[in-house]
């Protein structure tokens, strides 16, 4: 394809790297001039199963020639097993679907206030963290704590107050009688991969009870087995009360969901909130062949020792070079913190057929596929040794 035609008709919001995919099959994409990548990337944490996973393209095939949209107006039965499954597999009781992460977090920040509107006196403020990323919506965005996606959309949604992350007793001190929420990422994606101390979660949950406050996870990036659980907060102590889900859960068939317990969801009624394609039967049919592929938990279990595999490659590759600071991350999201802004490494990585992104500047992002194997990231491995290398005698 021609790039600048992309420059010239696309609206000017992404810096996009010089290559058109045009095809993909499990960890490997191709470009359009038949050149062979390995995605380390998976489109941002979104492709778990891997490119073209045939179940999940049967079960699009199958339905794009049944049925794909009605309305919600109507009964959608994919939607309600899809729900069904993830009720099943988390602490939730029910679900609203919608089309992506800053929707699924737009409809779980609605949802706070209007349980706080009807069961807490018209409490409406949120407490988000610093470092955070939930969106591009207004609400999604406004609570997103990193100022430079703020800049030209102000003013902000109002009542939403920002405290550091990975720090409880800021939530507790941030507390009024209006404090409706308080929605934190379980590990800080978008921000850098930053893992919080283990006390952390439990601590904002026991805050959160004492002071009838409602506790909202995105695990929009952290969900559906990116950390080795399914859900992150499994394995991090506390549950919340509502949690967002996107990316992996359609395998890149546009899908998020807001779970919430029922005393919580009591809080819609019908007109209340809404989505037009939400959940519709498409988008469950991917959902539901992605909640396939990880009901026996073997996809899990692997993605978890490639993960530990991973963590330990990086760490011996940061031993070998100054630019590199920190290893970060939990499972299959997974982060090497430089002393200097990654993007060279980025484009020499792509150049060298190694599919990876940059996060915070600074911090190279690795979210492979679940599928991935040791022998693949042996094979990242001295590129990024290169790529340092090469970044080191600038
Ligand atoms: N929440 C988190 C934690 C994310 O990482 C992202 C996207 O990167 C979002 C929300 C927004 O998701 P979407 O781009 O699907 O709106």
């Amino acid at each position: 394809m021609d790039l600048a035609d992309s420059a010239k008709y696309l609206m000017n919001t992404y810096g996009r790297q010089p290559v058109a995919f045009t095809r993909g099959e499990g960890m490997r994409l191709f470009d359009d001039r038949g050149r062979e990548y390995l995605d380390f990337s998976a489109g941002i944490a979104v492709t778990a199963l891997g490119h073209a996973h045939p179940g999940v393209a049967a079960a699009l095939a199958e339905q794009a020639q049944r049925l794909i949209h009605t309305s919600n107006l109507y009964h959608i039965e994919p939607q309600v097993e899809l729900a069904r499954w993830l009720c099943g597999h988390s602490f939730a009781d029910r679900v609203f679907f919608c089309n992506s992460g800053a929707e699924a977090n737009e409809a779980a920040l609605k949802l706070a206030r209007r349980w706080g509107a009807q069961n807490k006196d018209g409490a409406y403020e949120i407490i988000a963290t610093a470092g955070s990323f939930h969106g591009r919506t207004m609400f999604a965005l406004s609570v997103t704590g990193q100022s430079k996606f703020h800049a030209g959309f102000e003013p902000l949604v109002p009542g939403i107050v920002t405290v550091p992350y990975d720090d409880a007793e800021a939530v507790e001190r941030a507390l009024t009688a209006r404090t409706a929420a308080v929605i934190v990422e379980p590990i800080q994606g978008e921000g850098g991969i930053l893992v919080p101390s283990p006390g952390y979660l439990p601590r904002l949950r026991e805050i959160c009870d004492q002071n009838r406050v409602l506790l909202i996870y995105d695990e929009v990036q952290t969900g559906m087995g990116r950390t080795g659980p399914l859900f992150a907060y499994e394995e991090m102590g506390a549950a919340p009360d509502i949690m967002t889900l996107a990316k992996a859960l359609g395998n890149g068939f546009p899908i998020g969901a807001t779970l919430a317990r029922e005393e919580v969801a009591a809080a819609f009624a019908p007109g209340a909130h809404a989505s037009t394609f939400g959940g519709n039967f498409l988008a469950c049919r991917a959902g539901l062949a992605v909640a396939a592929a990880l009901d026996d938990g073997s996809l899990l279990a692997r993605a978890r020792e490639t993960g530990a595999y991973f963590q330990a490659r990086l760490r011996e590759l940061k031993a070998r070079h100054d630019a590199a600071m920190e290893v970060r991350g939990k499972g299959l999201l997974l982060g090497l913190a430089l002393d200097r802004p990654g993007a060279g490494v980025v484009s020499f990585c792509l150049e060298r057929g190694m599919v990876i992104n940059c996060t915070a500047e600074r911090v190279l992002r690795f979210t492979p596929p679940l599928i991935v194997t040791a022998g693949e990231i042996d094979k990242l491995i001295p590129v990024l040794d290169d790529a340092l290398a090469g970044l080191e005698s600038k």
